[in-house]
């Protein structure tokens, strides 16, 4: 099978994905084989691509964001018939046993398996994964339009659950990727109020055309203050700033998988009983929760499509915020 392999990690410029011929996966026990016709393009993957996320396997296919058909099925794999269409996200496996999976915290397993970094992933026309951590993708979703629900768009919603942001209240989002760009319309939806802060005019546009009450620069003072905000992008200099925006009792998620170090800042900024807390993976509970609001309100995701053997393009596009929304590859379908 064709598939787009990182034998080392290195800064996107210099290409580091090989779109190689190798031999396609067979499903174990337990597990569907999936031809892959979608697959989007996360920010983690650029982190694992350029090592800031320490390799766990080499080589590795990245990708997390599959959208496909179901193949074939692995011994006693027998919840998805062949043919039928789902979506596999970041969270590949977890023991089932440890005591974070024993208390619905399965996000926070001691022994997780992660899509596209720990076992290949989805920069491949096939791929393997246990059938209990496969999605059914609401039908109203084309394959492309779905691909970046599965980890911008359930991580955003984690990042919403975790803000506690109440209907009618005032949501800031940091950085207006892929992510943001989905959950400002469940916010939207929940009727919360969103101001954007981020860099990228393209992207302060794209918040004002999709509802956000307010745009401005990455580190610019929203007009009112902020009962909550999610910081998107992966730049802990953005930290203080935020936490200056939020009012007393206010709380600050951090939604990504990797930042740069947070600058020391006073006191102040966090007394008043603000908080800060980091969002890490996600349950599968939050992924069919966010699937069928999606479906619900429904969500539009706004893609631009790369061929396969163009990922190494995509992954510098996504790195030089070039992407109004979600970068996704075409694989077949
Ligand atoms: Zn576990
Ligand atoms: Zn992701």
């Amino acid at each position: 099978m064709q598939a787009c392999v990182l034998q080392k990690p290195a800064k996107v410029e210099t290409n580091p994905l090989a779109c190689i011929d190798v031999p396609a996966p067979q499903p174990a026990s337990g597990e569907v084989l999936v031809r892959v016709n979608y697959c989007g393009v996360c920010r983690t993957d650029l982190h694992v691509v350029e090592g800031e996320l320490p390799p766990r396997k080499s080589a590795v296919i990245p990708g997390h964001q599959v959208v496909g058909m179901v193949e074939k099925l692995g011994a006693g794999a027998l919840k998805f018939a062949p043919g039928t269409r789902v979506g596999i996200a970041w969270l590949h496996h977890t023991d089932g046993t440890c005591q974070y999976c024993r208390s619905g915290a399965e996000n926070l397993c001691d022994n997780p398996a992660f899509t596209g970094y720990t076992v290949d992933g989805g920069y491949a026309e096939y791929i393997v994964a246990p059938q209990n951590f496969v999605y059914a993708i609401p039908e109203q979703f084309p394959d492309e339009q779905a691909a970046p629900l599965l980890c911008a768009g359930i991580i955003g919603f984690r990042s919403l659950r975790l803000s506690g942001i109440q209907p009618s209240g005032k949501l800031g989002f940091y950085g207006f990727g892929a992510a943001a760009h989905l959950a400002i319309q469940v916010a939207r939806h929940w009727n919360v109020e969103v101001y954007a802060a981020t860099r990228d005019a393209r992207h302060q546009k794209l918040a004002l055309e999709l509802g956000a009450k307010w745009a401005g620069g990455t580190l610019a003072v929203p007009p009112e203050k902020l009962d909550a905000a999610i910081v998107f992008a992966p730049a802990g200099e953005i930290v203080p700033a935020a936490l200056a925006a939020l009012r007393k009792g206010g709380t600050l998620v951090l939604g990504g998988i990797h930042m740069s170090p947070i600058p020391s800042f006073d006191y102040d900024l966090l007394y008043q009983e603000r908080m800060i807390r980091s969002v890490a993976n996600n349950t599968r509970e939050d992924g069919r929760d966010f699937l069928r609001i999606a479906a619900e309100i429904p969500i539009r995701t706004r893609v631009q499509i790369f061929p396969l053997h163009e990922a190494n393009r995509a992954l510098n596009a996504l790195k030089n915020d070039a992407i109004p929304g979600a970068a996704v590859l075409k694989v077949a379908g």
